[in-house]
């Protein structure tokens, strides 16, 4: 008897589908591309992949449930994101505000392969590009930095793509260098304080970690940018603005406050990646702001008004406007 109900069971189970188990959602899985793992970007994919899974449990109790389930690697970087979601291989990533406009106006690095698709879902916390020189190294300019080891930073990283802009418009070139390496953003500081490389770019929330090891830790300095060369490159472009890290503030051991240009760090999608998916990414992170604010201290001012147009360049996501709209933020 037992085993002619298991068998009805399953022939009815062909007939219908599977009667058992028929959740409002499927299980959707969804990558979200981050930076090194000493970094802020890897604490803002991971930080939103949190708030998607606790909707989906509280959800779950009150039975609106969603099933996407979230993860958010550690990788190269902005470029390197941008380019995985217009593959679609990353259906969300973190990247640079310049990044995010230079890839949908197909511009700078992204030439000749405009991302029309790109989407921008919020913008998170601001990110000085700074340059750090070693103790003992002799370099307090950027003019300082010609004979030496300089870290242009690994290809698809934000703070490459930067660097590389600046050195245009400074009228440096890699032969300029003693040598140009190519390190991650988790490798840098090590090289840096073990003398191996001079000086290392990083364009990173504040505070970090990283950054926090090479001053206090190893005594380096921040180098200043805020020539008449960066003052072009913030007035000529939307995307930057100047940054101030004020001394004794976050680092210990910073002489002086460190003056330089900036940009916004940005959450962005696919116009490919569903409405329905987005809706419930940007609600999980909105309706949880307080518990997000408090998992890394450069969110501390995150404000959703600012957030929903700040550093944004691409179109907004139709799955992001329709929420931002129901909260009367639009
Ligand atoms: N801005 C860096 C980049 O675009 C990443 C910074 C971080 O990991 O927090 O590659």
């Amino acid at each position: 008897m037992k085993k002619f109900i298991s068998v009805m069971a399953s022939i009815l189970a062909l007939a219908v589908g599977t009667p058992f188990t028929s959740p409002a959602w499927s299980t959707e899985f969804i990558s979200i591309g981050t930076g090194g793992p000493t970094g802020v970007y890897f604490v803002v994919g991971n930080s939103v992949c949190r708030m998607v899974h606790k909707e989906a449990a509280e959800g779950r109790k009150k039975g609106r449930k969603h099933g996407i389930r979230c993860a958010a690697p550690s990788t190269g970087g902005s470029n390197y994101n941008i380019g995985q979601i217009k593959e679609g291989e990353l259906q969300f990533g973190v990247a640079q505000s310049d990044w995010q406009f230079h890839a949908v106006n197909g511009s700078s690095k992204w030439e000749g392969k405009k991302f029309s698709n790109l989407r921008a879902v919020f913008s998170v916390h601001p990110e000085p590009f700074q340059l750090i020189a070693r103790k003992g190294s002799g370099i307090n300019s950027w003019d300082d930095l010609k004979g030496k080891v300089v870290n242009i930073g690994n290809p698809g990283s934000g703070q490459r793509g930067t660097m590389e802009v600046l050195m245009k418009a400074r009228g440096t070139s890699i032969s300029d260098f003693k040598q140009a390496t190519e390190l991650t953003s988790s490798e840098q500081v090590g090289a840096l304080c073990d003398g191996k490389v001079d000086a290392i770019a990083y364009t990173v929330g504040v505070p970090n970690g990283s950054i926090g090891q090479a001053i206090d830790g190893c005594g380096a300095n921040f180098v200043n940018l805020d020539s008449g060369v960066e003052k072009k490159l913030v007035n000529d472009n939307p995307f930057y603005a100047f940054a101030n890290i004020p001394s004794g503030t976050f680092y210990k051991e910073q002489k002086g406050d460190a003056v330089t240009f900036g940009v916004m760090a940005t959450f962005v999608s696919s116009a490919d990646v569903s409405n329905e998916v987005v809706y419930e990414v940007v609600g999980a992170v909105f309706e949880n702001l307080d518990d997000f604010k408090k998992l890394h201290p450069a969110f501390t001012n995150l404000d959703p008004k600012q957030m929903i147009k700040n550093g944004l360049s691409a179109p907004l996501h139709d799955g992001a406007v329709k929420y931002y709209k129901e909260q009367g933020w639009m």
